[in-house]
């Protein structure tokens, strides 16, 4: 599933590629992706003739404004944006089309149907699900090493589980979460209010960090992410512990183990990450 880095890539790449552009119409394929207005022709009628000004993420959600409305847009794991001519193939799995008055569409495609997209009148998006509930964002100024030690500190569920949950902080998910603990020396299992406040402090410029570094390189892309003009990401050679279960951990020389944490299959180094006992 893309994380913070991924849709900050594709938010990054959709600004240049539909930025001005002219919506002539919308067609919908697969109405389950549409979530909002709960009428799929009432959400093509909608966007019919409005012109994209920018494209702009709130946690792993993108947000594309356009004059007069919000499109919520989110990837969930495999949901990918494109943009082409209108006389290229359609491609299988494609779901959402957006026709441009320029002869280019913007399609959506999504192999595992999860995405969803809910359209609202500027602003109102914050008041509703799914934006209405999502915590800081962990590479704005609002979050700060006090406000984090504020907000996970006082957890009492394992501080992976914790991480995970985006009414905290958002845009985190399993493998930067994996990342970030063990850049911070941190058990996953370990309860959010049992770590001090010298390991929150640890944890949260490990976050920070670690995100930043992987928007700087365009976002991983363990298994599908492609951002929006079909380049993958290139972080994935640089993660640490994710997916490198019995190779030996770069901190110590010793095999990082795979366990499960919260129904999420988790990477640590069990010394450079030791449990709480
Ligand atoms: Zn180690």
């Amino acid at each position: 599933m893309p994380e913070l880095p991924e849709v900050e890539t594709v938010k990054r790449t959709l600004n240049q590629l539909i930025k001005g552009k002219y919506i002539d119409h919308v067609t919908v394929n697969l109405p389950r992706i549409i979530q909002r207005p709960d009428d799929v022709d009432a959400f093509a009628f909608m966007l019919k003739g409005h012109t994209i000004e920018g494209v702009e993420r709130r946690g792993k959600f993108l947000r594309i404004l356009l004059d007069g409305l919000v499109l919520v847009s989110h990837l969930r794991m495999e949901g990918r944006y494109g943009l082409y001519r209108k006389d290229e193939p359609v491609e299988k799995h494609t779901h959402v089309i957006f026709h441009f008055s320029d002869g280019t569409e913007l399609r959506y495609k999504d192999v595992r149907q999860f995405g969803t997209m809910h359209l609202f009148a500027p602003g109102e998006e914050f008041n509703h699900p799914p934006l209405s509930k999502l915590g800081y964002e962990p590479l704005d100024d609002t979050l700060t090493p006090d406000t984090f030690k504020e907000v996970i500190g006082s957890k009492k569920t394992k501080i992976k589980a914790v991480l995970l949950n985006q009414a905290y902080v958002v845009g985190i998910g399993n493998i930067y979460v994996d990342e970030s603990l063990f850049r911070a020396g941190i058990h996953p299992e370990i309860p959010a209010n049992k770590l001090g406040d010298d390991e929150l402090s640890r944890l949260y410029h490990s976050i920070v960090a670690t995100l930043s570094e992987a928007v700087e390189a365009g976002g991983a892309s363990i298994k599908s992410y492609v951002n929006g003009q079909g380049e993958m990401g290139m972080f994935q050679h640089s993660l640490k512990i994710y997916g490198r279960k019995d190779e030996p951990c770069y901190g110590c020389g010793g095999p990082v183990f795979k366990t499960v944490v919260g129904g999420r299959g988790t990477h640590y180094c069990p010394s450079c990450q030791p449990d709480r006992k």
